[in-house]
């Protein structure tokens, strides 16, 4: 029999359009820009969605036609010229190929931005749908998408089956590129399937999103429940969406491909509406002064481990800088000790290499990137610890691989220490969703009394373990879940908080 050629291509990307610097091919090359052979040699082993999917081919004996793959950390609108390069070479191969392709296979973000487009990976699957259709082409393309993806209906008009992560944190994401694989291969042995998108008025912050309690929890369960029993569903996709994108599609979204009829599929979707708004009063989370937070650790005594002093405003797998200095500065402020950081600061590590271990300097740290997130504030400290900032995950399953693969590389990095805070010193920002990034510079976040995270929900995994409390503290940031403080312009209809 003869193989099964399946093109493969990924372009993915969390757009934060309210942040000022704009995502480049700078930050692609950072992120993993492969073309050609290379998206198969460079995904192998790693970790990654694009690694679920090699090895499922690979099981099955397809061929694996690869055309481009582009991934960058979440950050600010996508330069146009990163969309035409994967355009390029993605239509190109699909040009070449397409008159003996069984299926295309492409792995997504699902909330990218670019300077031209509210809706980068809808455009893509249309102009991909109707570029086969001109040819009478019809096979199955099918997309692995991240749970904070912001659906479009032509996402789900003009491709044949998306599969999203079900976790968040995304312990699941090479997972569902398999569970995705599964779908395609179902759907190139001839399996008919529509699919059905349900769009919501509700945009909620990463902070309301968490799969371990609801509203997720509940809706997730929910749809789990329903795939199981009903064997034409190919999959029901709950969205949790991406609050900081100023497009008209923004939000929880639910989706359902099934080779079943339409009104069962809509009757399914709005069901899980109806227990999302049943647990809609969980959907945003508030946060907490520093002062109001430090009263509680004083007054409640709490077991072993650090005091997680989650930093939502400055959520660098949101997309902000990570290098804001809202929280770390009003905490040494207090005088506490025996604190852990980590700042982005590309300048303030080359200063520390400039220098050498062992020697006191005083610096000048964060805040650096824009005026969202503090000001740069003074720092003197010994220099604990230099290097390239390379490691290798702890967990290979971490929210990270499903970014960036198993192995990091955080850019030149420096451990300053006082007698008040270790801080760890980033050339690139790197969203703390493993302990790797700091046991290896030499610091044990285990060890210390407070630990800020600048996250929201993706460190879980790797933090809560070794915690003795977590709360989500206030500071200053475009990642803040106070959506209302955010100067939407396109959102119309949408609910932005707990208040209608
Ligand atoms: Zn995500």
């Amino acid at each position: 029999m003869k193989t099964k050629r399946v093109l493969l291509a990924g372009l993915f990307h969390e757009t934060h359009t309210f942040l000022h610097h704009k995502t480049g091919l700078d930050e692609f090359r950072q992120g993993g820009l492969n073309i050609g052979h290379d998206v198969i040699s460079q995904n192998t082993g790693n970790g990654s969605p694009t690694d679920g999917f090699l090895e499922y081919a690979q099981l099955r004996d397809w061929t694996v036609v690869p055309a481009i793959q582009m991934a960058a950390n979440p950050s600010g609108m996508v330069a146009q010229e990163a969309v035409d390069l994967f355009n390029s070479h993605f239509f190109d191969v699909l040009e070449k190929e397409s008159a003996d392709l069984a299926g295309i296979f492409l792995i997504l973000h699902g909330a990218m931005v670019s300077q031209d487009c509210d809706d980068v990976e809808g455009v893509l699957l249309r102009e991909t749908h109707n570029r086969l259709h001109a040819k009478g082409i019809d096979i199955p393309v099918v997309a692995v998408i991240d749970f904070h993806a912001n659906v479009t209906k032509d996402m789900t008009d003009f491709s044949t089956c998306l599969y999203s992560y079900r976790m968040n944190p995304h312990s699941d994401a090479r997972e569902a590129a398999v569970h995705a694989a599964q779908r395609l291969e179902q759907l190139m042995d001839g399996r008919t399937a529509s699919q059905h998108h349900l769009a919501t008025a509700f945009v909620i912050p990463p902070t309301g999103l968490a799969t371990a309690v609801n509203p997720m929890k509940a809706v997730q369960a929910k749809a789990r429940a329903i795939e199981a029993r009903d064997p034409d569903i190919l999959c029901i996709n709950v969205m949790g969406g991406y609050a900081y994108a100023d497009i008209p599609d923004c939000g929880f979204s639910l989706n359902c491909c099934t080779s079943g009829d339409a009104e069962t599929a809509r009757g399914y979707l709005h069901n899980l509406l109806a227990e999302f708004e049943a647990n809609v009063s969980h959907a945003y989370p508030t946060e907490t002064s520093l002062e109001s937070v430090l009263e509680r650790v004083d007054a409640e005594p709490h077991g072993k481990g650090p005091v997680l002093l989650v930093e939502p405003a400055d959520n660098i797998g949101g997309g902000t800088p990570g290098d804001g200095t809202g929280l770390l500065e009003p905490l040494l402020d207090t005088g506490r000790k025996n604190i852990v950081a980590i700042v982005n600061d590309p300048e303030a590590a080359a200063q520390c290499h400039a220098s050498e271990t062992g020697k006191t300097i005083n610096l000048l740290i964060g805040a650096k990137t824009d005026e969202h997130h503090g000001k740069p504030m003074e720092f003197s400290g010994v220099v604990r610890h230099l290097s390239d900032g390379k490691f290798e995950l702890e967990n290979k399953q971490s929210h990270l691989a499903s970014m960036m693969g198993t192995h990091i590389d955080m850019g030149p990095c420096a451990v300053l220490q006082n007698v008040q805070a270790t801080v760890l010193l980033t050339s690139h920002k790197t969203p703390p969703m493993d302990l790797g990034q700091l046991h290896s510079q030499g610091i044990s976040p285990e060890n210390a009394d407070f630990v800020i995270v600048k996250a929201a929900v993706s460190h879980k995994d790797a933090y809560d373990p070794i915690a003795a409390a977590s709360y989500n503290v206030q500071s200053t940031g475009l990642c803040t879940s106070e959506l209302t403080d955010l100067p939407y312009e396109k959102l119309t209809g949408k609910q932005i908080s707990a208040n209608v």
